[in-house]
């Protein structure tokens, strides 16, 4: 059978008529919805026997990790989220494109809220000694240290540090469970781990704890050492400090929870505890003239300002994140059932730390 030219140029035509439409309706989307970020959250319909908690799930991203976010999303949402259907808020040093809002959207039922993040609180301060600091890129690329000359990855480790708690999104939030793009959720989540948090008086909640690259922090124990000195009235009793040192406190054993998932109060990091040691740590340029991290720096305090009772390990939560996992033994899973591999969290023991 034979399909005339005419007919054919007709299909093409509808066809491309159709996809120009729902690309359309997806960029209208993302710029209608875009309000939500400074207006009312559109709520989503809840099942009645729900109950959610004072918390958002927080992503910073830029628009070019818009398919690492979709994946991510759509895999937490299946695991938990849209039983829940928690909040989602974006975070981005540039503006979200339409096209990014639009096709995030796409994704969940809950609010979702896009944040541009001020200047002030990402780019490298004024102050800060540009030699210096390039000189330290330089240092960290030589010795092979992965973002060791990256100016931006730096902006990021100093705003995770110091500042996402109070963007003008996260206000109304006391929780929170930070995603990256790009991890996995292994497991289906039988429980709201926010409400455990809550009822079981947490404050820090993480799956995976690492040994931190020396080179990017070789001043920050010298940092925490003359913080405590100065201001032990923020030492809790019954700290964590045998987790980050193995000599009672004298040297830094490199040992942190990787902070690209974190369940976690918020108040925690907006108490004067916290303030103070970001200020006093931020003061020492170390976020620039080395490259410390936030995970480092979040869990130090987490270390020493908690009693260790409210440092909450995750072990039903199976999760990956670039080559490392965690995936829950039978004992672990607590009832979430998991679609992953042992064997492979076992076989990098190694480098993990003793929560
Ligand atoms: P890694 O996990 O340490 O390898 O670092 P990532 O590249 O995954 O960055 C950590 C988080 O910060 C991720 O959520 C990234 O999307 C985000 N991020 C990193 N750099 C930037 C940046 O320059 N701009 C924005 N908007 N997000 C960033
Ligand atoms: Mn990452």
């Amino acid at each position: 059978m034979s399909i005339s030219f005419e007919t054919r140029r007709y299909v093409v035509f509808s066809i491309l008529s159709l996809l120009g439409l729902l690309y359309a309706t997806i960029l209208l989307r993302g710029g209608l919805r875009q309000s939500s970020s400074s207006g009312t959250p559109i709520l989503a319909e809840l099942g009645s026997t729900i109950r959610r908690e004072n918390a958002t799930l927080v992503i910073l991203a830029r628009n070019s990790n818009l398919k690492g976010v979709i994946s991510s999303m759509r895999n937490l949402e299946s695991r938990f989220n849209h039983r829940y259907q928690y909040p989602w808020v974006f975070l981005n040093d540039e503006e979200f494109t339409n096209e990014f809002k639009g096709l995030v959207l796409l994704e969940t039922n809950a609010p979702v809220h896009f944040g541009l993040i001020p200047k002030e609180q990402w780019v490298q301060p004024a102050w800060i000694d540009e030699g210096k600091a390039e000189e330290s890129r330089h240092r960290l690329k030589e010795q092979n240290i992965i973002y060791g000359d990256s100016s931006s990855y730096r902006n990021m480790c100093r705003f995770n540090s110091g500042y996402f708690f109070h963007h003008p999104l996260l206000q109304q939030f006391k929780f929170y469970w930070r995603v990256e793009p790009d991890v996995k959720y292994f497991c289906d989540m039988s429980y709201d781990p926010f409400q455990y948090m809550i009822q079981s008086n947490q404050t820090y909640g993480f799956t995976i704890t690492l040994l931190e690259t020396p080179e990017t922090v070789t001043t920050l124990w010298d940092s925490v050492k003359e913080f405590m000195t100065k201001y032990p009235q923020y030492i809790a009793n019954d700290n964590a400090l045998e987790f980050i040192s193995s000599d009672g406190g004298k040297t830094y054993n490199m040992c942190h929870f990787w902070s690209n998932f974190e369940i976690a109060d918020m108040d925690f990091w907006r108490s004067d505890a916290y303030q103070t040691f970001f200020e006093f740590l931020d003061a020492k340029g170390g976020f620039y003239y080395e490259r410390w991290g936030d995970a480092p720096v979040h869990s130090i305090a987490a270390a020493l300002f908690l009693p260790k009772h409210r440092l909450h390990f995750f072990q039903d939560i199976g999760y990956q994140h670039a080559s490392y996992q965690h995936c829950p033994s039978s004992d672990e899973s607590l009832g979430n059932s998991c679609s992953c591999h042992r064997w492979n969290t076992i076989g990098k023991f190694l480098y993990l730390c003793n929560p």
